[in-house]
């Protein structure tokens, strides 16, 4: 890998070795190793790694040489899945989006969203926030903020004005009041923004939470100023924080919002941009792509709607993740006691922040301990401060809890040998 790939790839190198099969939360490896997957795609495989309910309907699928490519005509499994997004997923939280087809990752989405919200309102600057993750196509990457991602490239992204989060390592800061400053002052220095996009739970930048009040404070200022919101629920969507959008808890509208990973169901790549009808004005055609129709991804996307999603915005599945979420809680709060880590989240988007941790633990290497004990969990942070938890929502009971156990025994054990250096 290291003669034929290139420099770019990244989780290969925090956890490396040949995986060769996987089923819900648990991967294997070539010589047979098994881990718990704690990591899940990076949030995409919200359903676990080959979910029963889905497996047999793809192989069905193929098996009668239903179309795997498909550009954007009509076909059987995308009426399908359009109709089971418009009956479980719209309707019973009374949104009348409409459905846009991206290429399938998120930052083709988020591209699309920003480029919709620039042609609806004729103004070009941004509003995005600091910690925040969009992606690292042109656009998209203009939004992010990590300088990591956009080093010798900031001359060439497109006018994007970052505010800093309500929550972030430098502590609470009222983003609305310096957002309504700019606005609203003729002499702040800068054009009125197209749309302020943002996160309502910061997945890369570490797992920062906004609350319902700063959310439903910036949908009434982005109306009083014709501004558009712009939900990027990429990682935080589809069930991940205990709802199907993660702007649910706040009772807020976005204008436009971007989903991908998991919206696939079976970690086949989709991604999707949901538009309020008045702002649908594109020419057809206007933003395309190839591979706008992933066909299994319909089938697949279609299937664990109907399962998991067919009884209401409080059916048994989003109470069966916010249960394991508070259980994870529950778990991790006397280590966090003991060691001084924050733990931050919701549902089952958890992060640990190793920054005030008393004996000196870094995330990193516990999550590289992690692995060597079969547990796959990321970083994330603006300095990998923070240990990401995003297991599959299906994940069992059992394997939720041994898993934090692994984090719970590593991070004792290398607190131990920290307070063993200092006393010797
Ligand atoms: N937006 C958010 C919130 C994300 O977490 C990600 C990926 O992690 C993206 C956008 C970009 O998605 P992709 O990597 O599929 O381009």
């Amino acid at each position: 890998m290291e003669r034929h790939e290139s420099r770019v790839r990244s989780y290969a190198r925090s956890f490396p070795d040949v995986f060769t099969s996987a089923k819900n939360e648990v991967l294997r490896s070539a010589d047979g190793t098994e881990y718990l997957d704690f990591l899940a795609g990076a949030g995409t495989l919200n359903y676990g790694h080959n979910p029963e309910p889905v497996k047999q309907l793809l192989i069905d699928y193929l098996q009668n040489d239903g179309l795997t490519h498909g550009l954007d005509l009509v076909t059987a499994a995308k009426a399908d899945f359009l109709d089971a997004f418009s009956r479980y997923v719209l309707a019973p939280r009374g949104l009348d989006h409409r459905v846009q087809f991206a290429s399938p990752s998120g930052t083709n989405a988020v591209e699309a969203a920003l480029k919709l919200a620039r042609l609806t309102t004729g103004r070009a600057p941004v509003v995005a926030f600091g910690g925040g993750f969009h992606g690292v196509s042109t656009g998209a990457l203009a939004a992010t903020g990590s300088a990591h991602y956009k080093q010798g490239l900031y001359g060439t992204l497109p006018t994007t004005v970052h505010l800093p989060y309500p929550d972030s390592p430098l502590g609470a800061f009222d983003s609305l009041d310096l957002l309504r400053r700019l606005v609203e002052d003729p002499s702040a220095g800068i054009e009125k923004p197209a749309a302020v996009l943002v996160e309502t739970v910061q997945g890369e930048g570490g797992v920062y939470v906004a609350s319902d009040a700063f959310l439903r404070g910036l949908r009434e200022f982005c109306d009083r100023h014709g501004i558009l919101l712009i939900v990027d629920d990429i990682q935080a969507g589809c069930g991940r924080t205990g709802a199907f959008f993660s702007f649910e808890r706040a009772g807020i509208v976005p204008d436009l919002v971007t989903l991908s990973k998991a919206i696939g169901g079976y970690g086949l790549p989709m991604a999707v941009v949901l538009i309020k009808p008045e702002h649908d004005i594109w020419l057809p055609g206007q933003h395309n792509g190839t591979f706008r129709g992933n066909q299994l991804a319909f089938v697949a996307a279609a299937a664990v709607l109907r399962h998991y999603w067919a009884d209401g915005t409080e059916g048994a599945f989003v109470r069966d993740v916010r249960a394991k979420g508070a259980a994870a809680r529950e778990h991790l709060a006397p280590l966090a006691a003991r060691h001084g880590i924050a733990v931050r989240g919701l549902g089952l988007m958890l992060g640990l922040d190793f920054t005030r941790a008393a004996a000196g633990v870094t995330a990193a290497e516990v999550s590289r301990a992690c692995f060597e004990e079969g547990l796959i969990v990321e970083t994330c942070g603006r300095a990998d401060e923070v240990l990401k938890l995003l297991p599959p929502l299906t994940v069992t009971d059992e394997n939720l809890r041994r898993g934090l156990d692994t984090v719970v025994r590593v991070v004792d054990r290398l607190a131990a040998r920290d307070a063993e250096a200092v006393t010797a």
